[in-house]
C-alpha cells in the first residue's frame, strides 16, 4: 500500500527522458566543440599566411622581386660562414646605375622604375641561381657569389654585367640608354668579414664612379685603393 501510494519517480520513463536529455547537452556541447576548433583551425592559416606574406614583402622588394638588404645580410653571414668552415671564398659586387636621376627626368618614375626591373633581370640572368642579387634601395644592387676563389672569375662576372647593362631598355617605344658602375671585392683580398666586404666593394665602386663610370673597379688591400678596367 505504500508502495503504491507514493510511487518511487525514478521510473523506467523518467529514466529514460533525463538519458535522453543528458545525451542531447553532450552532443551539443561535441557540435559545439568541433565548431570552435574548425574557426580556430581557419583563423590559424589566415594568421600563416600573413605572417609569410608579411616574410615575403620584408625579405622581396616589391618593385623588382629581388632580395633586400635584410636577406642580403642574412645570406652574407652564412656565406662567411660557410666559406670559414670549407675553407673557400666569396666574392661580392656592389653596382650602381649611372646618371638614373637622368632617367628619372627624361623618362619619367615610371620609365626609372622599367629600368630598375630591367637591371634586375639582366642581373638575374647574368649568375648562378645559387648566387643572390639583392636590390639595396634606389638604383643600388648587390651580387653576392659564394664560394668564389677566384678573383678574376669574379671580375669575369662583373664584365658580363657592365656589358649586359649598356644595352639600351626599351620602354613605351623608346630605347632608354643605360650603363652600371661595379665595385668588385673578393674574400681573397679583404678577408672573410661581411661587413669589411660590403665597404670595400662600396669603396671600389666609388672608385669605378670617380673614373668615368661604366666600368668595374677591384678593390685590392695592397695599395688601398682599386683598380678599374673598362669593357669595350
Ligand atoms: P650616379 O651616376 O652618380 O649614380 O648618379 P645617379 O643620377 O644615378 O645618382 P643616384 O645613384 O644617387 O640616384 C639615385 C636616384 O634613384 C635618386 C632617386 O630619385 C631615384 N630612385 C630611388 N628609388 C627609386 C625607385 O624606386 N624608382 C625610381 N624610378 N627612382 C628611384
Ligand atoms: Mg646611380
Amino acid at each position: 500500500v505504500v508502495v503504491l501510494e507514493s510511487p518511487s519517480w525514478w521510473t523506467p520513463g523518467h529514466a529514460l527522458v533525463l538519458l535522453a536529455l543528458a545525451l542531447a547537452v553532450t552532443l551539443s556541447v561535441l557540435g559545439w566543440v568541433m565548431v570552435l576548433r574548425k574557426r580556430v583551425a581557419e583563423q590559424t592559416v589566415l594568421l600563416r599566411k600573413s605572417e609569410e606574406r608579411f616574410r615575403h614583402m620584408a625579405l622581396h622588394d616589391a618593385l623588382t622581386g629581388l632580395a633586400t638588404r635584410l636577406l642580403l645580410d642574412d645570406r652574407l653571414t652564412a656565406a662567411v660562414e660557410d666559406a670559414r668552415r670549407h675553407k673557400t671564398g666569396l666574392a661580392l659586387l656592389m653596382i650602381d646605375i649611372d646618371k638614373f636621376k637622368e632617367v628619372n627626368d627624361t623618362f619619367g618614375h615610371h620609365g626609372g622604375d622599367e629600368v630598375l626591373r630591367a637591371t634586375a633581370d639582366r642581373l638575374m640572368q647574368a649568375v648562378r641561381k645559387t648566387d643572390t642579387v639583392a636590390r639595396m634601395g634606389g638604383d643600388e644592387f648587390v651580387v653576392l657569389l659564394p664560394h668564389m676563389n677566384d678573383p678574376l672569375m669574379a671580375e669575369g662576372i662583373a664584365a658580363k654585367i657592365v656589358k649586359s647593362l649598356a644595352t639600351p631598355v626599351l620602354y613605351a617605344e623608346c630605347e632608354i640608354p643605360i650603363s652600371v658602375s661595379i665595385g668588385v671585392c673578393t674574400s681573397v683580398m679583404r678577408g672573410l668579414d661581411a661587413e669589411a666586404l660590403l665597404k670595400s666593394a662600396d669603396d671600389a665602386l666609388y672608385q669605378a664612379k670617380a673614373k668615368g663610370k661604366n666600368c668595374f673597379s677591384v678593390f685590392t688591400p695592397s695599395l688601398h685603393r682599386s683598380q678599374t678596367v673598362f669593357i669595350a
